[in-house]
């Protein structure tokens, strides 16, 4: 008998009336024969309200008394909805995060998933019952209460799937959908009607709020398909599948992170293992850092800018503070006035061109990048805050995402093509004991790279714009590129990285740049190597950077240029270095590695 997972947030439950039809829809699936198990968040913004009542007692609260309380938002719905489902006459039993056997580590409201077990649920599903558990919640080694983190009853219902071997993981919600962009923020924005996980793990790390992110996380490495869906219709909503939409179009998807903060570390002593002081100090604070541009080293020094959500500036600030004279930095400057805006395709690593069309679609529209990162599925800008609803439609437009592309494929589609070749998931390789683990796939090295640096670069549009297409006009393919601070002059510097045989091609182009636009100078250097960390959630592990950083430092490699993303963090570092470097990191990532 096939087994479905149906997950209902807080729009979903949140008054009796909903309630009652979110029972009518469980009840429905039962009758067509599935076994059912219901995930449910707190009533509408019921967490909110216990945050605020907490707050009214005073800041800082004992973080196990956080999920004490919070907890029972989740608590309060199950046992109503378990009611509403008697109500219209069929079996249900609610159950709380302990009852079903969640266990998580003890990091309160950032708890991560270690086990569940499974025979309770099983036998009261044997039993005739629907199974309603609390979303959200788990308890730790001592039955402390724990919660996963806001938005966490996504996770629950995901990994619930998982265990239990679910058919199917619906997620109801008050949106039909996962569309190409917030379409609050942008009315065009188009619904989606397959989106991949790799997609969906980027945008919802930059905000798209459709889904926690662990709870993509948790699909990936399990391959649940995740149907996301309207609780006010009954109208197909979205698969999130291992496949992509189209599998040519380059760009699928564009988000804005409105409330961002950019911060800049002041004249770093360019040695080895400087940059990993700071960034463990930031991680201790469990603040997951973006974009991350440091500066080629001038006369010893650089600078290196990040950017953190907005709300974890101070506490970020505070992190640097601590380390600071250690590190030797002359001082740091910030902004949190800025927004990233960032676009994101599964079939971007293979085209060309893609990264300049971004960034002429943001000149054309008068906006100035102050810093670009990208990685194999994503380019982000940032961008002054006044100028980021601009920016999001200007790029939206770009890629014409409003509309659906020709080779786009239907999920019933796709999955009549997967035929009985089932998509590789990893679960067999998993510990069972260890769900939320650290999942790599693999380290690896690129050589024969070369890096083209461009210092003093006037802060004004239009110039990122330029360089790439004439770049991509020279037919050269452009792997990494970042943008960022140049000291406190206003001006940046951009620095890239193509195949060592194109460099000479590569500076040509940036030397005619540096004439046009008047630049300090242009620095080429061949002879570096990437190496690549790849997994799952890597972001969300945000000690994944950090251990490498660590572990370079260690080794006394110095690293030239980073990028992070949910798939791969990439190093660029001395090609005469890299064999020494993949050794380390291989036994550092020894645990973690499949
Ligand atoms: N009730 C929790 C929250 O509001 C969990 C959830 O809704 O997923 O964050
Ligand atoms: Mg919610």
């Amino acid at each position: 008998m096939s087994l479905i997972v149906q997950k209902f947030g807080g729009t979903s439950v949140a008054d009796v009336e909903k309630i009652k039809a979110a029972a009518r829809k469980a009840i429905r699936a039962q009758h067509q024969g599935h076994r059912v198990v219901m995930v449910v968040s707190a009533m509408g913004k019921n967490t909110d309200v216990l945050l605020e009542l907490a707050g009214d007692i005073g800041d800082d609260m004992p973080a196990r008394e956080m999920d004490m309380l919070l907890s029972t938002g989740e608590q309060v719905s199950v046992a109503l909805v378990a009611m509403a489902i008697h109500s219209l006459g069929a079996k249900a039993i609610s159950l709380t995060g302990g009852q079903i056997g969640m266990k998580t580590d003890n990091s309160f409201s950032k708890a991560r998933i270690q086990s569940i077990s499974t025979e309770r649920i099983e036998r009261l599903l044997d039993e005739g019952n629907i199974v309603v558990a609390a979303g959200f919640q788990g308890i730790d080694d001592d039955l402390n209460i724990t919660t996963l983190g806001r938005g966490g009853s996504d996770t629950t219902a995901v990994a619930l799937a998982a265990v239990l071997g679910a058919d199917a993981c619906e997620i109801y919600t008050d949106v039909d959908g996962v569309y190409t962009t917030d379409p609050r923020k942008l009315p065009e924005a188009r619904r989606v009607e397959v989106v991949s996980y790799d997609e969906m793990l980027e945008l919802a790390s930059l905000g798209a709020g459709v889904m926690h992110s662990r709870s993509i996380e948790f699909a990936k490495k399990f391959g649940v398909p995740i149907h996301v869906r309207s609780s006010f219709s009954d109208t197909e909503g979205t698969m999130i599948v291992a496949e992509s939409e189209s599998i040519t179009q380059p760009v699928s998807g564009a988000a804005m992170t409105a409330d961002e903060a950019r911060v800049t570390v002041l004249g770093v002593p360019d040695v080895p293992g400087k940059s990993q002081q700071i960034f463990s100090a930031i991680a201790k604070r469990k603040v997951a850092i973006d974009m991350v541009v440091q500066n080629i080293g001038q006369s010893g020094r650089a600078d290196i800018s990040f950017t953190v959500p907005k709300g974890e500036l101070k506490a970020t600030i505070a992190a640097i503070d601590s380390v600071i004279d250690k590190v030797g930095a002359t001082g740091h400057t910030h902004d949190d006035q800025v927004s990233k805006v960032s676009v994101v395709g599964s079939n971007m690593a293979l085209q060309t061109g893609v990264a300049s069309r971004m960034f002429r679609a943001l000149s054309d529209a008068g906006v100035n990048i102050q810093m670009i990162t990208t990685s194999e599925i994503k380019i982000s800008a940032l961008v002054a805050k006044e100028q980021s609803a601009a920016a999001l439609r200007a790029v939206h437009e770009a890629f014409q995402l409003h509309k659906r592309p020709s080779d786009a494929k239907s999920w019933h589609q796709i999955k009549a093509e997967r035929g009985k070749a089932d998509v590789d998931t990893l679960v067999n390789r998993l510990q069972a004991d260890a769900l939320e683990a650290l999942t790599l796939t693999g380290i690896s090295l690129t050589q024969d790279q070369a890096r083209v640096t461009l210092h003093g670069v006037p802060d004004k549009p239009g110039i990122a714009a330029d360089m790439f297409e004439m770049i991509g006009c020279a037919g050269i393919f452009v792997d990494m590129i970042v943008q960022g601070y140049d000291g406190e002059d206003g001006l940046t510097s951009v620095s890239f990285t193509v195949k060592e045989k194109d460099l000479d091609a590569s500076l040509k182009v940036a030397n005619e740049i540096q004439s046009r636009h008047g630049m300090r100078d242009v620095i080429g250097a061949d002879g570096i190597a990437k190496i690549t960390v790849s997994g799952i959630g890597l972001r969300s592990h945000t000690h994944v950077a950090t251990l490498l950083f660590d572990r370079l430092a260690q080794d006394s490699i110095n690293v030239e240029m980073i990028n992070t993303s949910e798939l791969q963090v990439n190093a660029v570092i001395d090609a005469k270095k890299a064999d020494l470097a993949l050794k380390g990191l291989e036994k550092t990532f020894a645990d973690s590695l499949l």
